[in-house]
């Protein structure tokens, strides 16, 4: 028998476009012998959407508005209609309800075996702050940075800003605390463009991140499994930009590139490789991750920026090029992510 195999996208987050592009990818891979495939499209309004609706999301690349502000009566609704009978779902959701355990929150709740990180580490791995001082605890090595509420920044922002700046300098990242894709990321080099980066980051979260900035080679590792996670061949992010940007990230016209595999000596692949499976462990990760660091130029030595919960599928991401590296076509990690969350589904009923 087929399994029925739900493929949700889109969803209330400033990554609903990349969102799309991650699921079409995944669609396209997902063995049509072994699986009955239904993609669930979620509106930026948050309704659900199956059958041509969703086709129809997918095709037009996230200019479906749906209803303004849709009563949780007709969410609920709308969820009810299109989650039939479903075997396994997953959520190829970036960013705010989708990669922050909310959703993860409601296939528990319906006992609907999902792919990827349970509640806990899909929240925890979303929160830039909470997920750093997971790292810290777990004696990794993590930037050096500190947040704070919109709320205090509108009541105290001067001070803030002299105290943060004098104790990180210049340049530092202001960054919400949750979200993606570079999305609300600011790189700031100049005092005088600080409060406007804050406003920008403050449109996305109540909390916020301010890093020191530093010079940097970028290297990202994939990781796959549950109780024994493993890590991919490393690679290596060109940013074509003054950072890896959302742009640079996507645009067609990005002159960024991914070298697989990172040009590091066989010592530094393997600490990247073993840091990568600790940060997964320490946020208690299962089924997949993309763990991204920092090659610091000054010292060499590595630092974990953060950890992606549901990393990009797009045709261009790194974490599927990462497994294709080692070994793994995309079909077969996505069979391996469906065997995984039948897995975790098993041990917890
Ligand atoms: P993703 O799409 O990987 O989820 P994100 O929105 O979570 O991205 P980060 O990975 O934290 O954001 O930062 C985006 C980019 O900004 C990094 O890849 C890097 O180019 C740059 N950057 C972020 N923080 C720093 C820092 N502290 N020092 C130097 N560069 C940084
Ligand atoms: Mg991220
Ligand atoms: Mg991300
Ligand atoms: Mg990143």
């Amino acid at each position: 028998k087929q399994l029925a195999v739900g493929v949700v996208f889109g969803g209330r987050s400033g990554e609903h476009e990349i969102s799309l592009r991650s699921a079409a990818t995944i669609l396209s891979a997902l063995d049509p012998e072994k699986y009955h495939v239904i993609p669930i499209g979620i509106t930026r309004s948050g309704v659900w959407v199956a059958g041509p609706a969703a086709t129809e999301m997918l095709s037009l690349g996230g200019q479906v508005g749906g209803i303004e502000s849709p009563s949780p009566a007709r969410i609920l609704a709308s969820l009810s209609s299109v989650l039939g009978e479903l075997d396994v779902v997953i959520p190829v959701l970036h960013g705010t309800y989708g990669e922050d355990g909310t959703i993860q929150g409601l296939f528990e709740m319906m006992d609907i075996p999902y792919v990827g990180c349970g509640v806990l580490a899909s929240a925890a791995g979303m929160d830039k702050i909470v997920m750093k001082q997971l790292f810290r605890q777990a004696g990794l090595p993590v930037v050096e940075f500190r947040w704070f509420t919109s709320h205090a920044w509108t009541t105290e922002g001067d001070a803030l800003q002299s105290d943060i700046l004098r104790q990180l300098g210049l340049p530092v990242f202001v960054k919400p605390a949750n979200l993606g894709s570079s999305v609300g990321i600011t790189r700031v080099d100049d005092p005088a463009d600080f409060a406007a980066a804050v406003a920008l980051a403050a449109q996305y979260d109540r909390r916020i991140i301010v890093e020191k900035g530093y010079d940097v080679r970028e290297i990202e590792v994939s990781v796959l499994g549950n109780d024994q996670p493993e890590a991919s061949v490393p690679g290596e992010i060109i940013s074509g930009a003054a950072f890896y940007d959302y742009a640079d990230k996507y645009s067609p016209d990005s002159q960024s590139q991914l070298v697989i595999p990172a040009p590091l000596a066989p010592e530094q692949i393997e600490d990247v490789r073993r840091l990568a499976v600790r940060a997964f462990q320490a946020i208690d990760g299962a089924g997949l991750a993309r763990v991204d660091f920092f090659l610091l130029r000054q010292t060499n030595t590595l630092m974990v920026n953060e950890i992606n919960t549901m990393p990009g599928f797009t045709r261009i991401s790194m974490y599927p090029k990462l497994w294709e590296a080692s070994g793994w076509s995309l079909p077969a990690v996505l069979d391996r992510l469906i065997e995984l969350a039948f897995a975790r589904h098993a041990e917890k009923s």
